[in-house]
């Protein structure tokens, strides 16, 4: 079971959890629980993210102010000071973890210190104090689960998840991940006792902290689940399972009874929070059932994700959009039939370590065209100007352009590539509202059309494509 941000985000909510993993351990024999960092609390007092926070003040002191990283401090043991004296029962257990909270938050003014003096924060650095809130909450968590009368254990994930050296975006090594995964938790499973384990977090073969990109603990949760050869896996969030769309952009989104993986995959890619896009990955292989349920409403069913085609429902089931995308054009008469543009295009990008969310290109080749994250532009543009230059000089090519600020809208759907006039409909749903549609893809696994719109029409965009589905 994995508990994002808001199910950990106060005492209040740590019990819930406690509640749901004494209920899940009267089931079944054997339960991980895998958490988030402390996130956002229902109190509107409390609206702390810890690895916003810890983030933030990081990239503050590299710019070499101390007053945030302090006052981050201050916050952050507020925040869990507070969760350890109303969850945890036991005066001897809340003196111990708040000790041990206090030599992390000392950890984390020292390293913000050196970010200070040094001017400058390495990915290295970074992933030491983005990880804290993890190991911070796992042993608070771990606390009140057994104030609930459930023997329990907090584990770091930098004993269990190897990944290489790709920090703030690291990559799980999986053989010695199962193994170490194995090695640890089995004995604890074998007595019992509940590991309670930090997601996001990882190591390096050498035991450097690494961590698995914003929102990783999702897919902590997989790693360990096939570590283990989970029977199933929960993963806990703060709405009614996987919706048809973010419920903050149309407020009758709806939950998604069933899924196939392939339809979420494509969802959590194209910008569907809800889940981190790796999630499904490390499950596909033994087809381990995933769950996306409610912590605050534990007896809804939620979201049921399988393996195989998910009949039923609408051709279109959910719509999600990416926003802060920018999309470059590479055009020009001369490029007609001169093989190799497309494939020196790629390449020029991928020189820039930046990833390509869609391309297309129009049928007389006249032009090519990439969307790709706003904050790569800076790389990417200059790169394919020096890779055109001869071509942009003989007027082969005229100019490689930027529009940048756009967002892709993605509508997902097993029925899509096979009903008749889907896509139609999704164009014309735009079309009536006055939005443009600047460049169209049928996503890679024929569940999905994406379409880039302007930056600003993104959310009417959403709801546009949604009120074909409710
Ligand atoms: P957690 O901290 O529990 O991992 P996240 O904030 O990462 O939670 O993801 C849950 C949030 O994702 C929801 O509160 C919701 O606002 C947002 N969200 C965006 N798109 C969807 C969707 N299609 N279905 C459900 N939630 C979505
Ligand atoms: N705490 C991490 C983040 O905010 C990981 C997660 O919550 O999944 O990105
Ligand atoms: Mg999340």
């Amino acid at each position: 079971m994995k508990f994002g941000g808001t199910s950990v985000g106060d005492a209040t909510a740590m019990r819930q959890v406690a509640r749901i993993t004494r209920d899940a351990v009267a089931h079944w024999d054997e339960v991980v629980v895998v958490t988030s960092a402390m996130g956002r609390s229902p109190n509107p007092k409390d609206h702390v993210k810890v690895t916003d926070a810890l983030l933030n003040a990081a990239r503050a002191a590299a710019a070499g102010e101390d007053e945030t990283y302090r006052r981050a401090r201050r916050e952050l043991s507020d925040k869990h000071h507070a969760a350890i004296d109303a969850g945890i029962t036991s005066v001897d257990e809340r003196r111990a973890i708040g000790d041990e909270i206090d030599k992390f938050l000392d950890g984390f003014e020292m390293l913000c210190a050196s970010v200070r003096v040094l001017g400058e924060a390495t990915p290295r650095a970074m992933d030491a104090i983005a990880g804290l809130g993890e190991r911070m909450a796992a042993r608070v968590l771990a606390g009140v689960i057994r104030s609930a009368g459930v023997m329990a254990e907090s584990i770091d994930a930098t004993e269990i998840i190897v990944t290489n050296t790709a920090h703030q975006n690291a990559a799980p090594l999986m053989d010695m991940t199962r193994e170490r995964t194995r090695a640890r938790l089995q004995p604890l499973l074998e007595r019992r006792i509940v590991p309670v384990v930090t997601g996001y977090v990882g190591a390096t073969l050498k035991g450097v902290p690494t961590t698995l990109g914003r929102g990783g603990s999702d897919f902590s949760a997989s790693l360990v689940a096939d570590a283990l050869d989970a029977t199933e896996v929960h993963n806990f969030s703060d709405v009614d399972g996987v919706l048809t769309t973010d419920p903050r952009i149309a407020s009758d989104a709806r939950t998604i009874d069933i899924l196939s993986a392939t339809e979420m995959s494509e969802m959590a890619f194209f910008g569907a929070q809800v889940l981190h896009p790796l999630t499904i990955l490390p499950l596909v292989e033994k087809r381990i059932p995933l769950r996306v349920k409610n912590t605050f409403n534990p007896s809804h069913p939620g979201t049921l994700i399988v393996y195989g085609a998910a009949r039923g429902g609408k051709p279109v089931k959910s719509v999600s959009a990416i926003a802060d995308v920018a999309v470059i054009t590479v055009t020009g008469r001369g490029m007609q039939g001169v093989a190799g543009i497309a494939g020196r295009t790629f390449t020029a990008v991928a020189r820039t370590g930046t990833s390509v969310y869609m391309f297309s290109q129009a049928s007389a080749e006249q032009n090519i065209c990439l969307v790709v994250p706003k904050d790569s532009i800076e790389r990417v543009k200059p790169e394919l100007d020096r890779e055109f230059a001869r071509e942009i000089f003989s007027r082969d090519i005229d100019a490689v352009t930027v529009l940048d600020d756009a967002a892709i809208v993605t509508a997902v759907g097993s029925g899509i590539a096979e009903t008749p006039g889907v896509s139609g409909r999704v164009f014309s749903a735009l079309g009536d509202r006055g939005i443009n549609i600047i460049a169209i893809a049928q996503g890679s696994s024929e569940c999905g059309i994406s379409l880039v719109v302007k930056g600003q029409s993104a959310q009417d965009a959403v709801r546009a494509v949604h009120s074909l589905i409710v």
